[in-house]
């Protein structure tokens, strides 16, 4: 049983911006299974910090009472670029000033990586199938040009990834509720943990468009599936994206709430042994992530919500108003801006200044919608 610091040294895209990577590594020397987490990856979304700075002191009780049966990785603030990202008195986590990109879109297709290397080494044995693909990914990891500071951060973060059972990443929404992005092929766990979390939704897709870090870990299994039908390959490990909530929602109960919904789904799931704390009250509710309507404006304006999150409503029936700006008259009347889709209003925003094609709620329906095409993540 042990608890290592691991600090990860990542040089800055010019000088004097060195920066490190800050995270623990827990449990036994053989442990039955992997669990890799993450927090603030978006670093302008902070309640996955508080809940696993929240679960640490629990984990690191577990140790000490040789209650683990699985590692934990844990990184509560995995994008220290991101968190320094400070200028002019505001903090702006989402994107990697240097090179533009969201740090939660374009992650590499892994198989696309590795599928030349996989011809004719996998057997018909399906643990070293997941040695051979383990092993092939993490050459690649080790061995490709990873240049700038963000792809140093990324590689140093896949290394840890890669080989995890479960692989949860902590984001959060603007004004939300609690909600996880997941596989189809992970809900029967997804669905636990929906319920440890009281989860309002799970929304899912094999491949949402946008190389999100979660979908990066089944989708190397699916396409290997996929491509080599007569060699047994490993079931995917069970990644997510879990939305703690709204941006402001930090907070000592919510990370004590959230850590302790962690702890005990762990526990369902022969991770940690000992008593449950609690049990999963509720029956959460799953849908495919085409279902949910991303409700956008065409023109800018002043929003006047006539919803509140959690609400009810049907198709045609009015989320906000919309305050024109500019055009013939000016501040005068608005536009009724309306739900496509009956559902729950998941999402909304708390800047109430939006401009052409911005999103403005989330609503969870049950009918995949035709207008969702092929990229279904909001931005
Ligand atoms: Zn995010």
């Amino acid at each position: 049983m042990a608890v290592e610091r691991i600090i990860t040294e990542i040089r800055g895209d010019g000088p004097g911006r060195l920066t490190e990577l800050n995270g623990y590594r827990i449990g036994p020397v053989n442990p039955v299974k992997k669990v890799y987490l993450q927090g603030a990856l978006h670093a302008d979304e902070q309640p996955g910090i508080m809940a696993l700075s929240s679960l640490l002191p629990l984990l690191f009780e577990a140790d000490r009472t040789n209650q683990l049966t699985a590692e934990f990785v844990v990184f509560p603030m995995v994008n220290p670029l991101g968190m320094g990202t400070v200028e002019f008195g505001m903090h702006q986590g989402r994107y990697d000033l240097p090179s533009g990109v969201n740090f939660n879109r374009d992650w590499p297709d892994l198989f696309l990586r590795i599928e030349q290397n996989l011809k004719g080494k996998l057997t018909d044995n399906v643990t070293e199938n997941r040695t051979i693909i383990l092993n092939t990914v993490r050459s690649w990891l080790e061995t490709e040009q990873f240049v700038s500071a963000r792809m140093q951060l990324r590689r140093a973060v896949m290394l840890e990834a890669y080989d995890a059972d479960y692989v949860f990443d902590l984001h959060c929404d603007d004004l939300s509720l609690l909600h996880i992005f997941s596989s189809p092929h992970c809900n029967p766990q997804m669905e636990s943990l929906g319920n440890w979390l009281s989860a309002d939704a799970i929304l899912t897709a094999e491949d949402s468009g946008g190389g999100s870090f979660d979908e990066v870990w089944p989708l190397l299994w699916l396409r290997a599936a996929d491509a080599f039908p007569n060699h047994p390959i490993p079931v995917p490990p069970a990644a997510c994206t879990i939305e703690l909530r709204g941006q402001n929602d930090v907070g000592h109960e919510f990370g004590q709430r959230d850590a302790t919904a962690l702890f005990g789904f762990f526990q369902s799931e022969g991770l940690i042994l000992g008593e449950t704390v609690i049990p999963p009250k509720e029956n959460v509710r799953i849908t495919p992530l085409n279902a949910t309507e991303i409700l956008r404006v065409d023109r800018a304006g002043l929003l006047d919500y006539q919803v509140h999150l959690g609400d009810w409503v049907k198709t045609g029936e009015v989320v906000a108003h919309l305050i024109p700006l500019e055009g013939e008259q000016p501040f005068v009347g608005y536009r009724e801006i309306c739900a496509g889709t009956d559902g729950l209003v998941l999402s909304i925003n708390s800047n109430k200044y939006v401009w052409q094609g911005r999103s403005i709620a989330k609503i969870v329906g049950n009918t995949p919608l035709a207008s969702r095409g092929d990229y279904l993540l909001e931005d």
